[in-house]
């Protein structure tokens, strides 16, 4: 046992933190840790968790329109704004809930207010919880603080839009949005709001949305919400937010853009992207140097070289997502305080499926077309836009996509895979356990097809 208060103190009790917590107490480490604002962190509170619940209630909308064709009349339908973000209030408590439980469970010793690096091995609890300031020394300090969203900086009035934190409890929802951005957040809630109504402007000042998924799928999914209603603007860079009406912003928001357009709206969400969450966090009385909104730079152990200092997740930027951010927590602790002799390998970040939750959701596991070939040089690409069964009755004109990237060079082995169409997400991880196999062609070829599906499709392709 080390002469330190905890063998591993915490700070940020979000996807990353908790689970490293959790591991390293299970393997008998002495655990603290510390949370400022709720139990669960960004995913559970306001991210990956209350995302989907208004995806899902924003394509209700749809599927009351496509009943018509399945012979449903559904009259006097309604939505309330209010009854929806009250039920997602209560699942995220019940959530939140049942990590402090496990924590505790775990035995590790959970302090509800800010903490901040106060040295080598030393961290300063700040007054709150009804509890006053205190210092406490850990042998190690793991960061896992997340990320926070970005506000671009030299946008005048920024001050007026709001960002995903806000987004899912506004007081009420806005009849006109812009959302500016091109990311899987922007992009998200293109639908989200699109879904339950809103009059959307996508805005975003790149050629593409989805800037770094393969642009020809990105470019259909930009098509198919287009469809749906969503004024997806490209080369729209934002140069002013002014509030009309006075300052409250109850006569809305003009949005102005560089070339003279503008767009007049209720509300202005910004998306344009999550920084690591480093400002006053006390780094570098630790010896570590990290700009505001950098990354932490770590080894393939999680730590930073100086003070004890260690970090995982969002705040790492490696990959900023929740599975991610899981893994790596759970393999620091293992690393850290398994028996010797059991701890795993290095994380492998190799083949990291993805689904962006817009609609239609948008998933891909491995490289994009362009990532291909310069990885490979020659690519075969099996391609298929389709109408799926489902709206051969429904009437919708909205067409799936899937796309498979083969590289002869690697005995045909599939080395990406892109999908845009309703649930391809519950596809997307399947495909990545194939593909993790090293699956070719040919074995997706050979494998029979579960009909009548959309994922068929991916074992008929031909070139
Ligand atoms: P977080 O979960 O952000 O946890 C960090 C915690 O640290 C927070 O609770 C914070 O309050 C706390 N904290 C910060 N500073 C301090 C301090 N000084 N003292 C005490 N506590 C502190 N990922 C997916 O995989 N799938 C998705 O569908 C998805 N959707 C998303 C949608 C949105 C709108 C957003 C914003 C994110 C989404 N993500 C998604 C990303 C995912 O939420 C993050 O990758 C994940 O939460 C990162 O986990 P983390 O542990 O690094 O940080």
């Amino acid at each position: 046992m080390s002469g330190f208060d905890y063998d591993l103190f915490t700070i940020g009790a979000g996807s990353g933190g908790v689970r490293a917590s959790r591991v390293a107490a299970r393997l008998g480490a002495r655990v603290g840790i510390a949370e400022e604002f709720r139990i669960g962190g960004t995913c559970v509170i306001r991210g990956c968790v209350p995302k989907k619940l208004f995806v899902y209630a924003s394509q209700i909308s749809e599927d009351i329109e496509d009943a018509a064709g399945y012979g449903w009349d559904i009259e006097g339908a309604g939505f309330s704004w209010e009854r929806l973000v009250a039920n997602k209030d209560a699942e995220i408590a019940r959530l939140s809930g049942l990590y402090e439980k496990n924590l505790r469970a775990a035995g590790v010793e959970i302090h509800r207010r800010r903490a901040v690096v106060a040295g080598a091995h030393r961290v300063r609890l700040l007054a709150g919880g009804g509890e006053g300031e205190r210092e406490i020394s850990a042998e190690r300090i793991l960061i896992a603080v997340g990320a926070k969203p970005a506000i671009p900086v030299g946008l005048a009035g920024a001050e007026h839009a709001i960002t995903s934190n806000e987004a899912f409890d506004l007081a009420e929802l806005p009849k006109r949005i812009a959302i500016i951005g091109g990311g899987y957040i922007a992009v998200e809630f293109a639908g989200i709001f699109n879904g339950l109504g809103v009059e959307v402007a996508l805005c975003y000042r790149g050629a593409e949305i989805l800037r770094g998924f393969d642009a020809e799928t990105a470019g259909i999914l930009r098509e198919e919400m287009g469809a749906k209603g969503v004024d997806v603007r490209l080369h729209a860079v934002p140069k002013e937010i002014v509030s009309l009406g006075g300052g409250g912003g109850g006569g809305g928001y003009r949005v102005a853009f560089e070339g003279g357009d503008c767009v007049e709206v209720d509300a202005v969400m910004l998306a344009v992207g999550r920084r690591p969450n480093v400002e006053g966090l006390g780094l570098e009385s630790a010896g570590l140097e990290v700009a505001p909104g950098e990354a932490v730079a770590v080894d393939a152990d999680f730590s930073a070289g100086v003070g004890g200092i260690c970090a995982i997740g969002d705040v790492i930027d490696r990959a900023q997502l929740t599975p991610v951010a899981i893994r790596e927590g759970a393999r620091f602790a293992m690393r850290c305080f398994a028996p010797e002799g059991e701890a795993p390998p290095p994380l492998d970040y190799g083949l990291i499926p993805t689904a962006v939750f817009s609609q239609p959701s948008l998933s891909c596991v491995g490289l994009s077309e362009a990532a291909a070939r310069e990885k490979y040089g020659e690519v075969a690409v099996y391609a298929s836009r389709f109408r799926p069964m489902r709206h051969t009755l429904s009437g919708r004109g909205e067409r799936m996509f899937v796309k498979l990237l083969v590289a002869p060079g690697d005995g045909g082995r599939v080395v990406g895979a892109h999908l845009i169409g309703r649930d391809t997400a519950e596809m997307i991880q399947l495909l990545a356990v194939a593909m993790g196999c090293g699956a070719t062609k040919a074995d997706f070829d050979a494998t029979v097809a579960a009909h009548p599906t959309a994922a068929e499709e991916l074992v008929t392709l031909s070139g």
